[in-house]
């Protein structure tokens, strides 16, 4: 495969994970059509590969080879299932850097990053091995002396997923984890741009045992996303819908389950306030800036996307702040030792970072570094600064999804609230603060699903992840994530 560095002798390739077909009944199969699709590497536009370009059609056949998996998929003991997952684990930390490399080969990513996400991806397959043995009931105690009032928890069947392609690894195993340690057996629709990750876990997971029909993956271009989105979304035969993309999307897929009155999870779209109040430690607030901001070139849902300070420190935080990008921060190839700043995805997402900013610099901001030329040309964009900017700009308002930091000014800590909480999404929101009283308060007021406090990264494989509002709904990872798979049961028994 091109651009994919070679592996030690003796160690199997990236290129061995690279699999061209997808992923349905244990085995590697064709579109039914024929048609494939190619797969580009977005820091050179080279052709990594192809993979089939599947249907309605294709993904019905997968939907249904989940359904007949799922009669004898649930049966499975919790221990069994435990040492399956553990055994997918162990098998992803074995191959982290060929994992790793398609990562980046197929999204950019610098290679640093993406090892971390394949160790963040695996700590969900870990922590799934573990939950699976700890799915509980209960027994109610009625008024009732003749009765036995029971609650069972049972897998809700087969669920449907579409995954994003920022986190190519991670998305896949949040999701098909926790479905699989429940119970359940999954049919995933990849992001068109990533799909090598995703049938790379699933060679995995066949190594590690899990059986055919379990784990399945559809692969299809933009084109037929639509298709494959409204087959899983109007089966009757699927009972959970989990997608994380666009909330604009999501909506769509709502609609499309409200047919069948199908169980959903969303995780969408974020537009994350990071808030510096004047006490805090500026250069906490400034290096969190740079893992909240810059991390994924800007691509990722929980991102600082508005970036408010409080008047009085404003002009040094923006200093600062241009001082540590400028000593931090190098754009390139992913595969470039040293690079930390990959390309975003496709050059769609280039034209619109590029048209946020010209649209602020056209309504007065002030570029302090960066802006909208980069000389790698390519999906490439400098990391940019923008400071005077105001709310009812473009950057004030939208999902960013780039390398572009706009600096509000703020006077109040009842302003910033205001602000930050004056979105429709409500997925992640930061703040930073050495007042233990302020620290209660805004925590407690932002309206959001995850909070930092003097903390910019915060996901991890124990904490709920996700949203308010038009962010989503339900959560994933964590002791909570397996509760999206599983159907309560009430049984009322007569004992006498
Ligand atoms: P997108 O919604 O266009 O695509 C996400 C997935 O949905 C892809 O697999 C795509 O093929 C599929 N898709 C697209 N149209 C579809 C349709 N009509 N029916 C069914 N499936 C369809 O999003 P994107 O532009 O690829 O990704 C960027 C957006 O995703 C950002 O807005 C970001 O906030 C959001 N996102 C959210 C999270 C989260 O966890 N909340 C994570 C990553 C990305």
């Amino acid at each position: 495969m091109e651009n994919i560095p070679q592996a030690a002798p003796g160690v199997r390739s990236a290129d061995s994970f690279r699999q061209e077909k997808a992923f349905v009944n244990g085995e590697w199969i064709s579109a039914k059509s024929g048609a494939t699709y190619q797969v580009i590497n977005p820091s050179n536009q080279a052709v990594l590969g192809v993979v089939p370009d599947m249907n309605e059609e294709d993904t019905k056949a997968a939907i249904e080879v989940a359904y007949k998996t799922f009669q004898t998929w649930r049966n499975v003991t919790p221990k069994e299932r435990s040492t399956i997952l553990k055994r997918w684990f162990e098998l992803t930390v074995q191959h982290k850097e060929e994992l790793a490399k398609l990562i980046t080969a197929e999204m950019g990513k610098p290679m640093a990053d993406s090892l971390g996400e394949v160790g963040f991806g695996g700590s969900f397959i870990e922590w799934y091995a573990e939950e699976t043995k700890r799915i509980y009931g209960d027994v109610i105690n009625g008024s009732n002396p003749q009765r036995r009032l029971l609650v069972l928890k049972q897998p809700i069947g087969v669920a449907a997923m579409i995954t994003p392609w920022n986190f190519p690894n991670a998305m896949i195993t949040r999701k098909a984890c926790a479905a699989i340690a429940a119970g359940c057996t999954v049919v995933i629709k990849p992001a068109e741009d990533t799909p090598y990750s995703a049938l790379a876990l699933c060679q995995l997971a066949a190594e590690a045992g899990l059986p055919p029909g379990v784990l399945n993956v559809v692969t299809s271009s933009r084109g037929n996303a639509p298709a494959v989105g409204q087959a899983m979304c109007e089966s009757p035969l699927v009972t959970k819908m989990s997608f994380t993309g666009s909330t604009a999307t999501g909506k769509i897929i709502l609609r499309q389950c409200a047919g069948t009155v199908k169980k959903t999870s969303m995780e969408l779209g974020g537009n994350a306030p990071y808030i510096v109040f004047d006490n805090a430690d500026l250069e906490k607030a400034v290096k969190g800036t740079i893992g909240s901001k810059f991390r994924c070139s800007g691509q990722t849902c929980v991102c600082a996307n508005r970036i408010l300070v409080q008047e009085n420190i404003y002009e040094d935080y923006v200093k600062k702040l241009a001082e540590v990008i400028k000593q931090e921060l190098k754009v390139g190839d992913g595969f470039e030792p040293g690079v930390n700043l990959g390309p975003l995805i496709n050059k769609k997402a280039v034209d619109k970072v590029n048209s946020i900013v010209d649209d602020a610099v056209a309504k007065g901001a002030r570029v302090v570094l960066g802006g909208t030329s980069n000389e790698k040309g390519g999906n490439f964009v400098n990391p940019t600064l923008l400071a005077d900017v105001k709310l009812d700009m473009r950057c004030g308002q939208e999902e960013i999804f780039g390398p572009v930091a706009p600096i509000f000014k703020f006077k109040t800590e009842d302003e910033a609230v205001a602000i930050a909480n004056a979105t429709t999404s409500g997925l992640a929101g930061y703040f930073y603060s050495r007042d233990i009283g302020q620290i209660w308060r805004v925590a407690e007021r932002l309206d959001y699903g995850m909070v930092g406090v003097n903390e910019g990264v915060i996901s991890c494989v124990e904490a709920p992840f996700g949203g308010f509002k038009e962010s989503g709904l339900g959560k994933e990872g964590s002791v909570y994530g397996i509760e999206e798979y599983l159907e309560m049961k009430y049984v009322c028994m007569g004992v006498a």
